[in-house]
């Protein structure tokens, strides 16, 4: 087997022990993990990324915000490069929620290249989820402001991959029709 592939199984099976314990917010309470896995296969099958370490990355890209990985752990057993990725989609968990929304906004402009798509398929997955399994105290208010959140921080992202904005575009006008 090739290391690309080793390194790919490597993530995912990390990814899948940190999370072990967390569920996704969503009334049908999936196992955390669904979601990274998630974002990887978009990026592939959608965005048409086949950069191993993008790739490693999206698998990655919520342990550092929401496990007790480090960003030393993950530089020490992925590489640096998959390191700055998954820290360039990181939150700062100490600050308030409402900034952390805001500051998304601000710096999703200033990604690099690679983390700018895999923000848009972190936002696309995210998205769908609140779409087709919405958490079950979320009113209709609450649905739309999510998604219209969304389609800020995607606007920063915009002009990374073309065909990731095409399905994110459709998937936005879906949404908001069906929750309409
Ligand atoms: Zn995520």
């Amino acid at each position: 087997m090739n290391s690309d592939l080793e390194a790919l199984l490597k993530a995912a099976h990390y990814a899948a022990r940190q999370h072990k314990d967390q569920k996704r917010k969503g009334a049908n309470a999936e196992p955390y993990i669904v979601h990274p896995l998630e974002v990887a296969k978009l990026l592939s099958t959608i965005g048409g990324v086949d950069d191993p370490d993008v790739l490693i990355a999206a698998i990655l890209h919520d342990t550092i915000e929401d496990t007790d990985a480090s960003e030393n752990d993950i530089a020490k057993i992925f590489g640096e490069r998959v390191c700055s990725i998954v820290m360039e989609v990181t939150d700062d968990k100490s600050l308030p929620k409402q900034r952390r929304k805001e500051l998304q906004e601000e710096h999703a402009p200033h990604l690099s290249h690679e983390a700018k798509q895999l923000k848009m398929c972190d936002k696309i997955s995210n998205i769908s989820d609140i779409v087709s399994n919405p958490p079950a105290d979320w009113d209709l208010e609450r649905k739309l402001e999510y998604v219209e959140w969304g389609e800020r921080v995607f606007a920063g992202l915009r002009g990374a991959n073309g065909k990731l904005e095409k399905h994110f575009d459709e998937l936005v006008e879906r949404a908001k029709r069906d929750l309409i």
